[in-house]
């Protein structure tokens, strides 16, 4: 899955890769996949030396007739001299030598096949005229999901254990207009959930416990497993068997967690009509709330599988999502920034302003602070909601100035 965004709408690309059988002899598929095969090399060898830009219509004078008259479309002819180039310039690129093409794999253009998913086959468009259908091994839930979306590109591909093919569907999100915000933080031990309205108003909190600990709990024996037998445990099989077990019921877990987790979060804030903001754990690196004592790497590993989720959630519901850098959400007083201790068990609170909160809490309300100093006033389009002013404190605090 990946998102990009065209002009200001979204768009959501997802391949959905399928086996699939052909319907009667695959001979001529086959031929077409070589021909394929041979004409990517043809363009690729005769722009190997070519040292100058080369631009698409330059590399349609130079390839286009000579494909079409082999026996390809024009579609088929695009597709060859594209990927032919841009072979050429990832292997330029890292310096690499000029490829040779082996395998046998085509990617064509939505004008040169035709997918019906009620019947879950596919026809493609071959040279010279021909032919071939094939029919989608999959479960139909897997296909219904695309019904709506628009297909545009297809790979298909032959090995040894015969045809595979992805498709490439795109879709438009159409993003709500965000009634509040939701801002989300990661814990070791729960996700605290915070929706405010435009005005700072803290108008829902929730907490969820983490599965961590159970996470943590798996690592732990591996760790153990691997200490005790620090020379061998990758070459006896009973070791080894023990430490994958361990190592699949962490990915069970997590990712059985993450699903459920993502779906309650995102009905949520489908309900409040939020935009979800999330902490951006790329600019996790300097902050040190997370995992001192416990295993670093699987910690934010796990949070990534979580925001995953719920960020995959959310879009499936056409809701935005934004990232704020978390640094200081959790250590920083919501009201005038200046550095919060430790008040009791969880609760901070400011000598400064005497600002008292929940940790969590106060980590949300700072990722909701972040979020409106750093879009809303720059007007993200679509985006309803009025920025603070400077002076202005939210959720209804009282106290000293904000500072910035
Ligand atoms: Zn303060």
């Amino acid at each position: 899955m990946s998102y990009s965004v065209r002009g200001e709408e979204p768009v959501v690309v997802e391949a959905l890769r399928v086996r699939a059988l052909p319907e009667g002899s695959y001979d001529r598929l086959l031929e077409f996949l070589r021909l394929y095969r041979d004409g990517v090399q043809m363009v690729v060898d005769r722009i190997w030396s070519i040292n100058d830009k080369l631009s698409k219509k330059k590399l349609h004078k130079l390839f286009y007739s000579s494909l079409v008259s082999t026996g390809f479309r024009a579609h088929h002819a695009k597709e060859i001299y594209i990927y032919a180039k841009s072979l050429v310039d990832s292997a330029k690129s890292n310096g690499g030598r000029k490829p040779a093409l082996r395998k046998l794999s085509a990617r064509i253009d939505k004008y040169d096949y035709k997918l019906d998913l009620d019947n879950m086959t596919l026809t493609l468009k071959l040279h010279n005229g021909y032919e071939a259908k094939l029919r989608l091994r999959t479960l139909r839930e897997r296909v219904e999901k695309y019904r709506g979306w628009s297909n545009y590109e297809l790979v298909v591909k032959y090995d040894r254990s015969g045809f595979w093919v992805s498709i490439y569907f795109r879709r438009t999100i159409k993003p709500l207009k965000p009634r509040t915000v939701m801002a989300i933080d990661l814990n070791f031990d729960n996700v605290t959930l915070a929706i405010f309205t435009p005005t700072g108003r803290l108008i829902r909190l929730k907490r969820f416990k983490t599965s961590q600990r159970k996470i943590l709990t798996h690592r732990i024996w591996i760790e153990r497993i691997q200490r005790r037998y620090s020379r061998s445990w990758r070459f006896i099989k009973g070791v080894k068997k023990a430490i994958d077990r361990h190592g699949e019921r962490i990915k069970n877990i997590s990712w059985g967690y993450a699903h459920k987790l993502g779906d309650l979060v995102a009905e949520l804030a489908l309900r409040y009509c939020s935009i979800v903001v999330l902490e951006d754990l790329e600019k996790l690196r300097d902050n040190k709330k997370r995992s001192k004592k416990f295993n670093k790497e699987l910690t934010l590993w796990f949070y990534r599988r979580i925001q995953f989720c719920i960020e995959y959630e959310a879009r499936e519901r056409n809701l935005e999502v934004a990232k704020v850098n978390p640094r200081g959400t959790s250590s920083k007083c919501p009201r005038c920034g200046k550095k919060l201790a430790e008040n009791k068990h969880r609760v901070l609170k400011c000598r400064k302003c005497s600002f008292i909160g929940d940790r969590d809490v106060t980590a949300t309300l700072n990722l909701y602070r972040k979020y409106m100093s750093k879009y809303s006033r720059c007007g993200v389009p679509g985006v309803a909601l009025n920025a603070p002013k400077p002076n202005e404190n939210p959720s209804g605090m009282r106290g000293k100035e904000m500072r910035r």
